[in-house]
């Protein structure tokens, strides 16, 4: 049975709460899993299980330091090391009707890995080879466990690069990213994870195997690949994918410019992808973050709009590339700065400072969306203005640095100082969701460009699918008709007695 604790409730209530609503998992089934996997990769412990009860969702943060219960324990923690074993435990799961989560890393920030019900986490971590470099066709075979940073590191010994970096690179896994349909700070070149995936081997709910073999394109019915990259965890399991690799670049070209206006600093944006030039690198920053982001010896007074560019690849290409995007940054206005806004940059590109300011009490989120270049400039002020109605004193930033032919990922900081009232606060925090999701969708925008949709994001998915939610729910309903992978995500149905944190936006 489980049941939510709506109102505000001291901290200490957690874990009898927690210990009377989400019970591990009886020990018939215990027995069951432990046949197949081994006693030591089962975890059932109240500790053990607390530690699998959150990812990186905000939110549940936030609650848990006001004192608010939120989320929900898992049952058990299981750590299959084959496939075979992993068939076995979703057989048990599906007999004993037990929902089960898919576990990379715990670094999504949605709450997609987040346990509703009780579920078992499947975590992945000793499920690993190797990694197979195919040279000569460009790709990398994986486990869906393997880390990100593990991965990258492997790949440049070999004169490679996977091409998605992440911020999140080395606490996050290949098979989250998928999962995820994330994005990395090379986006603009190498593309977003599904322009990279290109064979997935996955299980479906009942422990079926799908195998879809790595080609370049085919032409046989619809992405079959496309129901799973995204699909969070909720059509099937991850436990191998293949990628295309890039060889490592033998030049980098890097150039840090400052814009007269923001609208200056779109239009070149949006030019230099429709003179179908590949930036590794091309964060274009709004004043307020141009300006914390900027070198101090840099001086952005009469320039105030901020832009890193970097450009890669064989010195002759780099080179005419980097020339053309220079041209196109000067014919808007741009000057050159020193490349110490650069060299800043990539020392901390992969750290988040976010705890720091929570330690303090404060908030923070970062919401991603996407929007057609001819909406940006609404999308930006629209969110910025009403945020600034709401409350003077949050925080708003944003920058565009997953950047295509036909528009932008808006990528926005958005910081509440301790207030010293955190049921305000956290009221504040929710408002946030719903002025960045409505008003994206208001304008055409996609709620989301690369953090997934979660469970944080349910209350708007129906609208943002354009009546495509019907296709996932009937094949999930299809293929997982017990409702055991994930449920309650990506804007699915949850099972009854769930815990959603969403319960509290309505
Ligand atoms: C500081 C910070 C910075 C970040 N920066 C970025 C960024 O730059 N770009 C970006 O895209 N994201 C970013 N993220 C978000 C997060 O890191 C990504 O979503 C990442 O891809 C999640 O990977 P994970 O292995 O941690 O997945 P988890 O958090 O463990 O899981 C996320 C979802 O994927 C599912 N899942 C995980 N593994 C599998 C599998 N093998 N099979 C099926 N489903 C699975 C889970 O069930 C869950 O629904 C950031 C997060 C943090 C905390």
């Amino acid at each position: 049975m489980t049941k939510q604790i709506v109102s505000s409730k001291a901290r200490e209530d957690k874990a009898s709460h927690d210990k009377e609503f989400f019970t591990p998992l009886d020990i018939k089934t215990l027995k069951k899993i432990i046949e197949i996997v081994g006693e030591d990769s089962v975890l059932d412990s109240y500790e053990d299980r607390l530690k699998f009860s959150r990812d990186r969702l905000p939110f549940t943060t936030f609650h848990l330091r006001a004192g608010t219960v939120t989320e929900a324990l898992p049952s058990a923690v299981v750590k299959p090391r084959t496939e075979d074993e992993l068939i076995n435990v979703l057989a048990v799961a599906n007999k004993s009707n037990i929902a089960v989560i898919a576990y990379g890393a715990g670094s999504g920030v949605l709450g997609g890995a987040l346990p509703v019900c009780g579920e078992i986490i499947i975590n992945l971590e000793n499920f690993l080879g190797l990694p197979k470099i195919d040279q000569e066709n460009r790709m990398v075979t994986v486990s869906s466990a393997f880390n990100g940073g593990e991965l990258e590191k492997l790949l440049n010994e070999e004169g490679y690069t996977c091409g998605h970096h992440p911020q999140s690179l080395h606490i996050s896994t290949v098979g989250g990213w998928v999962a995820c349909r994330g994005a990395g700070q090379m986006s603009s070149r190498y593309g977003k994870i599904e322009d990279m995936v290109l064979g997935v081997r996955a299980l479906l709910p009942e422990g079926k195997v799908v195998d879809i073999k790595p080609v370049s394109r085919r032409s046989v019915g619809p992405g079959i690949l496309d129901f799973l990259i995204g699909s969070e965890g909720t059509i099937g399991i991850l436990t191998q994918v293949t990628l295309k690799i890039w060889k490592l670049p033998e030049v980098r070209l890097p150039a840090v410019v400052a814009f007269p206006s923001l609208a200056a600093g779109l239009t070149a944006m949006r030019e230099i992808m429709q003179a179908d030039l590949r930036p590794s690198v091309a964060r274009l920053y709004d004043a307020q973050e141009s300006k914390e982001k900027a070198h101090k010896d840099d001086d952005l007074s009469v320039n105030p709009i901020m832009c890193i560019l970097e450009f890669v690849g064989s010195r002759k290409l780099a080179n005419t590339e980097f020339e053309l995007g220079l041209e196109i940054c000067a014919r808007h206005g741009a000057i050159k700065l020193s490349n110490q806004s650069y060299e800043k940059w990539q020392k901390v590109r992969f750290e988040s400072y976010s705890a720091e300011f929570i330690a303090k009490g404060g908030y923070v989120e970062t919401i991603e969306i996407t929007g057609l270049w001819t909406k940006i400039p609404v999308l930006y002020e629209e969110i910025k203005s009403k945020i600034n109605e709401l409350d003077e004193r949050i925080y708003f930033g944003a920058h565009w640095s997953h950047i295509y032919s036909e528009g932008s990922c808006q990528y926005m900081t958005f910081r509440i100082p301790n207030i010293g009232d955190e049921d305000l606060a956290l009221k504040l925090h929710l408002e946030i969701w719903k002025i960045t999701q409505t008003i994206a969708l208001k304008h055409a925008a996609s709620i989301a460009h690369h953090h997934g949709a979660g469970v944080f994001r349910n209350p708007w998915i129906e609208e943002e699918l354009g009546g495509g939610l019907e296709i996932i729910k009937a094949t999930k309903r299809g293929l997982d008709p017990n409702n055991i992978l994930n449920p309650g995500k990506l804007g699915l149905p949850a099972r009854p007695g769930s815990v959603l944190p969403t319960d509290s936006m309505t």
